[in-house]
């Protein structure tokens, strides 16, 4: 299906399945329904795979379906009781694969975790590397305007730094999203008054 899509200033061609999508964001806010986001006023959790997928698709032009449904569904398995098998089942296996690849092995503890993110990121597909970043974009956008209630400036200070580990390796799959991401931790870096 085609459809146009409507920016602040220009109208784009946006050769996507509307229905694809829809039926991922229905998915994802059901599994997330009785998550928050840890900023102080506890959004709800849907809000930042709708932020991660409207960020491809909309800043980064991103036109590829199978990715910007499994950014809507990313974070899906690592963080609720939905399955690999139950994403294939639902969405077909080129959104379970991309969903799979940023998904982290939660029996690992956190610090393991974090360093296989900075590990795997410079082998993981262009699609994922894509949502990995994106990802991180919307995280860092977080800490700077709505972060975590309980965090210190170094815990926020780290938190960025080890975005730019991850977001290293996954350089080179979208010049935008590489130059999105700069401005975002440029920005991010302003307002909590740290130089790079
Ligand atoms: P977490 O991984 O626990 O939290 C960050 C994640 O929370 C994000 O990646 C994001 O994941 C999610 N999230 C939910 N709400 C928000 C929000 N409002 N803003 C941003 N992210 C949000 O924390 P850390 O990354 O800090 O990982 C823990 C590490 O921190 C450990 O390795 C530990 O050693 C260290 N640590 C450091 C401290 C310090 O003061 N320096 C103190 C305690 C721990 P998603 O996209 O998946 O939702
Ligand atoms: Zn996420």
């Amino acid at each position: 299906m085609k459809q146009q899509r409507t920016t602040g200033r220009t109208t784009k061609s946006l050769l996507v399945d509307a229905a694809v999508l829809l039926r991922a964001a229905t998915f994802a806010a059901d599994k997330h329904r009785h998550q928050r986001r840890k900023d102080a006023d506890a959004s709800p959790y849907i809000n930042h795979p709708l932020a991660v997928a409207c960020l491809l698709a909309v800043e980064a032009n991103v036109q590829d379906e199978a990715l910007l449904a499994a950014a809507l569904l990313h974070d899906t398995v690592e963080d609720t009781e939905t399955t690999l098998i139950e994403l294939e089942e639902t969405f077909g296996p080129t959104v379970r694969g991309i969903v799979e690849e940023v998904t982290d092995d939660k029996s690992l503890p956190k610090k393991e975790r974090k360093a296989l993110q900075v590990d795997h990121a410079p082998h993981a597909s262009v699609a994922a590397r894509q949502l990995k970043i994106a990802d991180k974009i919307c995280n860092i956008r977080d800490i700077a305007d709505c972060p975590p209630a309980d965090w210190s400036k170094s815990r926020k200070v780290e938190y960025l730094s080890w975005t730019e580990d991850v977001v290293r390796g996954c350089r080179g799959a979208n010049a935008t999203l590489d130059a999105v991401y700069d401005q975002a931790i440029k920005k991010a870096r302003r307002k909590l008054g740290i130089e790079a």
